[in-house]
C-alpha cells in the first residue's frame, strides 16, 4: 500500500480545514488545533516533547494564510500570528484527525 499522504487540502469555512487521504479517509480541523499543536522547535520542547505553548494563548481568530507541501512527508503552514517554522508531517496530521471515528481510538 502506498505511504498515508492527504490527496486534498480544502479550506472548509473560515474554522475549519478538510483533508481527503490517498486512503480514502476525510478529516476535518478546526484551524486553532492545528496550530495549538504545530510540532516546531519553539512550540515543543525537543527533548521532553513538553508542549510550550500556553494553553488558551492561541486566539480563536487564528487563520492558515498559506501552506505548502514540503517534499513527500509535511506540509508547511504559515499562520496568520505570522508563525512558519512548523512542518506537519502526514503522519502527524492523520493523528490529529478530529472525526468521530479517530477520536473513538484516542
Ligand atoms: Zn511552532
Ligand atoms: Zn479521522
Amino acid at each position: 500500500m502506498a505511504t498515508l499522504a492527504p490527496k486534498n487540502i480544502r479550506q472548509i469555512n473560515e474554522t475549519t480545514l478538510g483533508i481527503s487521504w490517498n486512503d480514502g479517509h476525510e478529516s476535518e480541523f478546526p484551524v486553532k488545533i492545528l496550530r495549538e499543536n504545530c510540532p516546531c522547535a519553539n512550540c515543543i520542547d525537543e527533548w521532553s516533547g513538553k508542549k510550550l505553548i500556553v494553553p488558551g494563548s492561541i486566539p480563536d481568530s487564528i487563520r492558515p494564510r498559506n501552506l505548502k507541501a514540503v517534499g513527500l512527508y509535511a506540509i508547511q503552514f504559515e499562520w496568520s500570528d505570522g508563525h512558519d517554522t512548523g512542518l506537519y508531517t502526514h503522519e502527524l496530521l492523520r493523528q490529529l484527525c478530529q472525526c468521530p471515528e479517530c477520536l473513538i481510538k484516542k
